[in-house]
């Protein structure tokens, strides 16, 4: 039995066997072959196989709706159809007498480095699937890893580090647990751990290379302690049940809160809403009995996807959260891609400072055809339901007037096209210390607020979310938060709008009181919380 301590970044026990999520780089060496033709038929076989393998992955992906991407898998399977490359590599095998593997690195590499000098952004994204293909196709012919990542069975996954875009990406049914070797508590992977209510650590002192840790073994994550244990011994294990049993009761008992107000005991009501990531968390918050949804992170659509959602998979996306959330409101923020958030075929240039970059409403209003069509798809789906528009990452008035203009356009296209459609409220997020400073400014301009306290903290404290180190500096509590928060909702009222907290802090019970006396309007938290946090209220 081995114990690992890290960060917990969410609650919970989970005891299963491990799975570890490895991306390494597969090395490959060039080798002279006197056979040409029994390498060409190596490489026959493996595009056999591997075509397979995508068949297999696209069926599964097309069964269940949220579970990655048929579309991606089909194109996987069509660059392998394509002769131009197999073609190209087996040229390069016959003429200048390499091994299949060498072949098929440089040709995709050649392939790739011409997709991604394109002009056109969807072409720049082909880069990436084919580097993909390449990367598969040569562990196949290696004999290396030659699965591709499936999860089977439930699970407990440990990895070096998860980018939102890989999280996404996993089949979340079976996962029971995340532990990772880097990552930080606000990070998207841990936010995510978070809105699927599993538990999760990171910063976890694991060699994933070394042997110390392997598929399978047995593990229990107690992310209430921050501990992890590899290979438990039976009184760990007996312990372990024993514990997720009394939560089990826990959470049975806390179902019973599920219809009662969110009010404390002097009579000061807050609405509680759920923050989700897609429509696969809407189970849970019809479980949590939320008010509504406070936060449906629409980016996470682009991150599921292999290039741009269209407007036609957006709408029904959209409008399938509105119908069913039937009359609550349901809180759309459009895009916030950039920093950690980034899609391949996105395309953007390297940047220095990506959390002070190119992100969110800079990248809307820079392409306007990417904002239009999600304006679109937005307004089309506020037609079934209580849709509310959340704008992420405003900093100034000017923004509001520029985004008015782009929906007053994409209204009168509708119109014109007698295509059925609604313009919602719309507010945005005050998550830059621009914005909350110049709230009373804002307030006249907008429909509402949300206050986003991870970028807050970030940007007013000088700390960059995403790196562990800085985990003891982050002091979401500190007094130039609160102030901001303050003025902000007390800028809000005098302007007649609403204001609620969507950040990690709006979970924190340590500061439920703060918000109440503040006059906060609502809290917005992943589903798993929503019960707690009624219950901590209640007893205020
Ligand atoms: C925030 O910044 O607090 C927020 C809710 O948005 P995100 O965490 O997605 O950046
Ligand atoms: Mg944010």
């Amino acid at each position: 039995m081995k114990q690992y301590s890290g960060r917990s970044v969410n609650g919970g026990i989970a005891s299963a066997p491990i799975k570890i999520y490895r991306k390494n780089e597969v090395r490959v060496r060039r080798k002279h072959v006197a056979d040409t033709d029994a390498e060409i038929g190596r490489l026959g076989n493996a595009v056999e196989e591997l075509c397979m393998q995508f068949e297999m992955l696209a069926r599964k992906a097309g069964e269940n709706v949220g579970d990655g991407d048929a579309e991606l898998f089909n194109a996987y399977a069509m660059i392998l159809h394509d002769q131009i490359f197999i073609g190209t590599v087996k040229e390069t095998i016959k003429n200048e007498r390499i091994n299949a593997e060498f072949a098929v690195m440089r040709v995709a590499q050649g392939i790739a480095e011409m997709f991604s000098s394109m002009e056109e952004e969807y072409m720049r994204s082909r880069s990436a699937d084919m580097e993909d293909v390449a990367d598969r196709l040569t562990r196949l012919l290696l004999g290396e890893d030659e699965k591709p990542f499936v999860i089977n069975e439930p699970c407990i996954l440990v990895a070096e580090d998860l980018s939102p875009a890989q999280t996404v990406m996993l089949d979340k049914k079976l996962i029971q647990g995340i532990v990772t070797v880097k990552g930080s508590v606000t990070s998207h992977t841990a936010i995510l751990a978070r809105t699927m209510d599993i538990p999760a650590m990171v910063l976890v002192p694991l060699d994933l290379f070394s042997g110390e840790i392997k598929d399978e073994q047995m593990a229990v994550l107690d992310g209430f302690n921050g501990s992890f244990i590899i290979s438990p011994d039976f009184d760990t294990l007996v312990s372990t049940k024993n514990r997720m049993e009394e939560l089990a009761r826990e959470s049975e008992e806390l179902l019973s809160y599920k219809d009662l107000e969110s009010v404390t005991t002097d009579g000061k009501h807050i609405k509680l809403m759920a923050n989700v990531a897609s429509t696969y968390d809407l189970d849970a918050v019809l479980r949590s009995g939320a008010d509504g949804i406070g936060l449906f992170r629409s980016e996470f659509l682009y991150l599921e996807s292999r290039s741009f959602p269209d407007e036609e998979k957006q709408f029904k996306t959209y409008k399938k959260v509105l119908e069913t959330m039937g009359d609550k409101p349901v809180v759309i923020r459009t895009m916030d891609i950039g920093a950690d958030k980034q899609p391949d075929y996105f395309g953007v240039e390297h940047e220095e400072n990506p959390a002070l970059g190119f992100r969110a409403i800079r990248i809307c209003l820079k392409k306007p055809e990417i904002f239009k069509t999600q304006l679109r798809a937005l307004l089309r789906a506020g037609v079934y339901g209580n849709l509310q528009i959340l704008y992420p990452m405003v900093t100034c008035a000017w923004e509001l007037e520029w985004i008015d203009r782009v929906v007053k356009e994409c209204a009168a296209e509708l119109e014109n096209e007698g295509v059925l459609y609604r313009v919602p409220v719309q507010g945005i997020m005050i998550e830059t210390p621009a914005a909350a400073v110049t709230a009373d400014i804002l307030a006249g301009k907008t429909g509402f607020f949300s206050i986003g306290t991870n970028d807050l903290v970030q940007y007013t404290m000088a700390l960059d979310r995403q790196n562990g180190m800085l985990d003891d500096f982050y002091r979401p509590k500190e007094t130039a938060i609160r102030r901001m928060i303050e003025f902000t909702v007390k800028s809000a009222h005098e302007n007649g709008i609403l204001c609620g907290v969507c950040g990690e802090l709006a979970a924190d019970i340590s500061m439920t009181r703060f918000f109440i006396d503040a006059g906060m309007d609502a809290l917005s938290v992943s589903p798993g919380f929503i019960l707690r946090l009624k219950k901590h209220i209640r007893s205020l």
